[in-house]
């Protein structure tokens, strides 16, 4: 009986006409095509895009230089040299991110004490020059400052780091 009513559905397209039925379905429907660069999907508070580090409200840099980013990281992509102050706290003197080797995968926020080293939501950067893809900690503060406000909202609503 089954063998018939299979012969039956091959002899009339019957997979065919449920494909064009899908089809027409998406003909007809309402479009989702987002037209991007001028509107955007909406964002997670979690979006791992570029990397920044951030400083307390009285512009003291968060990051102790533990370099627990640098040892978790898998894809072996920070570099941190550090130094003790004369007040006696240590402080990175260098802290590199190499973002063509990174995978975004989040860890180093994850790991760090501090809250200082951070994921943004910026996901439009692009490179001009060779050495461009190493992100140094100058930048990574000053992307900091410019973003501190987004970063400290998004941080007060993920779970993780309450
Ligand atoms: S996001 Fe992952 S790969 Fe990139 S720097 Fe952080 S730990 Fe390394
Ligand atoms: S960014 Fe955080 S985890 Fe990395 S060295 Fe600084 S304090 Fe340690």
């Amino acid at each position: 009986m089954k063998t018939i009513i299979n012969y039956i559905k091959s002899l009339f397209l019957w997979e065919l006409l449920k494909g064009l039925k899908l089809t027409g379905s998406y003909l007809f429907g309402k479009k989702i095509t987002v037209q991007y660069p001028e509107e955007k999907t909406p964002m997670s508070p979690r979006f791992r895009g570029l990397h920044a580090l951030r400083r307390y409200p009285n512009g003291e840099e968060r990051c102790i230089a533990c370099k627990l980013c640098e040892a978790v990281c898998p894809a072996a992509c920070i570099t941190i040299e550090s130094e003790q102050r004369a007040d006696g706290t240590r402080r990175t003197t260098r802290y590199d991110i190499d973002l063509f080797k990174c995978i975004y995968c989040g860890f180093c926020e994850e790991s760090c004490p501090v809250d200082a080293i951070v994921e943004t939501r910026i996901f439009e950067y692009h490179f001009e020059q060779r050495g461009d893809n190493i992100i140094t900690k100058d930048k990574l503060l000053e992307i900091g400052d410019r973003n501190e406000k987004q970063i400290a909202a998004d941080r007060a609503t993920d779970a993780r780091f309450r």
